[in-house]
């Protein structure tokens, strides 16, 4: 496998890149954009609404799903559906004095663990669902999870106040017997309190399915969890600071400039490549995330979330752009580099001719979503958002089997029973 990608020519698969200095402090920004799908207003939090950093905007009704704060002094200018838009102003006392008054939160003094601790967390913004999964193991990716993106290496030898106290509640907060964390076999580090494992480093090897293959030798194997570094990374920046979340870590990157940042939740994408001096020329690709895996936007409006990893800028003329219909050529490139050992070619015909329920049969529930089937593909399919398409529908497909599941096994009473007959309805009696 390894000399695959070594054939492939790209210096980028080797996810070492010996960048070793502290994280710069990104920029304040102008404009916001919070993700609000699935979130529940705080009472009065409206348009116009004067806020403050680390004012509670909204809550998730998942357990697992942290609440949502405001990163900056400002007023609410939108919202939608889909996001909560906060323009910048300047604070005057009043609002100072708020934000001076957020309560902190010492998690090392309180005796909590498990779900108690998860719920702490999660109004301190974090999202718990990797962190306290039930199993016996769990293993820290600390591998930089995409080519291109570079945080990972700085993190591990310069962030270790954080780490380590991200790690202390880690222990308290997962069911896990043994920790161990997963580094780049060329990293020799030593770390007093955690047991170090060393793994390859050239991509897909990050993939977390890989990691654990990596670590246990074992495909799926049971009683054990992952969690990434970027995770454990937030949890100690909560734990050192007592404060909700409002951060998150990523890597800036064109082809000519690279650089780690922390920067605000919600902050937009023009804003942190403008800071970063990356320019944007006309038919280069703009992804958020990996440039394997991430998503490419069309809109500089478009903001970062706590999980996002990157925003790259990918030039044009560096990698041919995808061709939405272009046909398979049956070249078997995907195939041969699928880690997953699946038929990339097959699962995204199925996908473009929506032939979904086929896909179940080629185990489409095993995709690693690593990109390598797109990035080889020579017809410039978009493979792995076909894929993507096709797990997405038939995730649909299953909620609505089991509400119907659901519905019926739900006894009804006589009096719905019938007035949800057709003789009820036809006598208006809906
Ligand atoms: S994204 Fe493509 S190459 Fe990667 S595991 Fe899925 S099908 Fe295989
Ligand atoms: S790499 Fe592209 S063209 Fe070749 S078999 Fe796979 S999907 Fe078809």
């Amino acid at each position: 496998m390894k000399e695959l990608f070594q054939m492939l020519n790209d210096p980028r698969f080797h996810l070492l890149y010996g960048v070793t200095q502290r994280f710069s402090t990104g920029p304040e920004p102008r404009l916001v954009r919070l993700n609000r799908e699935g979130f529940k207003l705080v009472e009065g939090v409206k348009k116009k609404t004067l806020v403050y950093p680390r004012m509670r905007l909204a809550v998730h009704p998942s357990p697992q799903k942290g609440d949502a704060f405001s990163p900056i002094f400002g007023q609410i200018t939108e919202i939608s559906e889909r996001s909560i838009f906060v323009e910048a102003v300047e604070p005057d006392e009043k609002l100072r004095q708020a934000a001076d008054a957020v309560e902190k939160v010492d998690l090392a003094a309180l005796p909590d663990r498990g779900a108690d601790l998860a719920k702490i967390l999660k109004g301190l913004g974090l999202n718990t669902r990797s962190l306290g999964q039930d199993c016996k193991t769990l293993i820290i990716n600390g591998l930089n999870p995409d080519p291109g993106v570079a945080w990972a290496e700085p993190m591990l030898l310069t962030h270790l106040d954080n780490l380590k106290a991200g790690l202390d509640v880690l222990r308290r907060l997962s069911p896990a017997e043994k920790i161990l964390l997963a580094v780049p076999k060329e990293m020799r580090l030593h770390y007093h309190d955690i047991e170090v494992v060393h793994v390859p480093a050239w991509y897909p090897a990050s993939v977390n399915a890989l990691v654990i293959k990596a670590v246990t030798g074992k495909e799926h194997p049971d009683g054990v969890g992952i969690v990434g570094l970027h995770n454990v990374w937030s949890l100690g920046r909560v734990a050192r600071t007592g404060l909700p979340l409002i951060e998150t870590v990523l890597t800036l990157g064109s082809y000519t400039h690279s650089g780690n940042y922390i920067v605000k939740e919600g902050s937009t994408l023009g804003e942190l490549l403008h800071f970063a001096n990356i320019e944007l020329r006309n038919g280069d690709t703009l992804v958020r995330g990996g440039p394997l895996r991430g998503e490419s936007l069309d809109r500089l409006d478009r903001s970062v979330t706590k999980g996002s990893t990157g925003v790259f800028v990918v030039e044009a003329g560096t990698i041919p752009p995808m061709e939405g219909h272009s046909p398979c050529i049956n070249c078997g490139a995907c195939v041969l580099i699928c880690p997953a050992r699946l038929s990339p070619s097959f699962l995204s015909r199925n996908a473009e001719f929506a032939l979904h329920e086929r896909n179940r049969a080629e185990h489409i529930d095993c995709c690693l979503e690593c990109g390598l089937c797109g990035y080889v593909c020579i017809a410039r399919r978009p493979v792995l958002q076909y894929i993507r398409l096709s797990k997405y529908k038939l995730a649909q497909a299953d909620a609505a089997a089991r509400l119907r599941e659901l519905q019926i096994a739900a006894p009804q009473s006589p009096m719905a029973s019938a007035a949800a007959s057709p003789a009820a309805a036809a006598q208006g009696g809906e």
